[in-house]
């Protein structure tokens, strides 16, 4: 949505299909979510933008909504993604974790955008230090997440998907 590099785009849909085995398929760039905008704070709201793509009539069991603008939950000052924990929508963005490494970009963004898919499958925060599912509010905590599950996230996400799609 809004001002985004479609490069970043293809690469989220490429990590979600090699690392979750996900069919994704690229929408048409949408607006800026302006709806969700709060000028008091100059930032997205994340809910907001969740809830619009949740509504989205369509048969996609999951909509992962990328945006290149600052996002928020009430309760963060700033968030990387959010998502419905168990449920169909996610946002994630850009914003705060562009580098002058382009590479170091894709890689947070598709990072930050396997995390959020992980609580599409219904995976809580994992306290495992080489894993994925850990929380992370910073650049530095981002880097350090290991692009990949720790063995009891990466089983839920085996189950969750085989109960989900019925791959093996
Ligand atoms: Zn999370
Ligand atoms: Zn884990």
């Amino acid at each position: 949505m809004g001002k985004m590099d479609m490069t970043t785009i293809s690469v989220v849909a490429a990590n979600l299909q090699v690392v979750l085995g996900l069919n994704t398929r690229i929408q048409p760039l949408q607006p800026e979510p302006d709806y969700a905008f709060l000028a008091r704070r100059g930032q997205f709201e994340a809910g907001k933008i969740i809830h619009t793509l949740a509504a989205i009539p369509g048969s996609a069991p999951f909509r992962l909504g990328v945006v290149n603008v600052d996002i928020y939950t009430p309760i963060l000052t700033f968030v990387f993604g959010e998502s419905q924990l168990g449920g169909k929508a996610a946002v994630i963005s850009s914003f705060r974790v562009q580098s002058k490494n382009r590479e170091k970009t894709y890689n947070r963004t598709a990072k930050i955008a396997i995390h959020e898919i992980g609580h599409l499958l219904g995976i809580v925060h994992c306290q495992s230090l080489d894993c994925l599912m850990r929380f992370s509010n910073s650049l530095e905590k981002l880097d350090d997440l290991p692009q990949r599950f720790c063995q009891a996230c990466e089983y839920e996400v085996r189950r969750h998907l085989r109960h989900l799609f019925g791959k093996p």
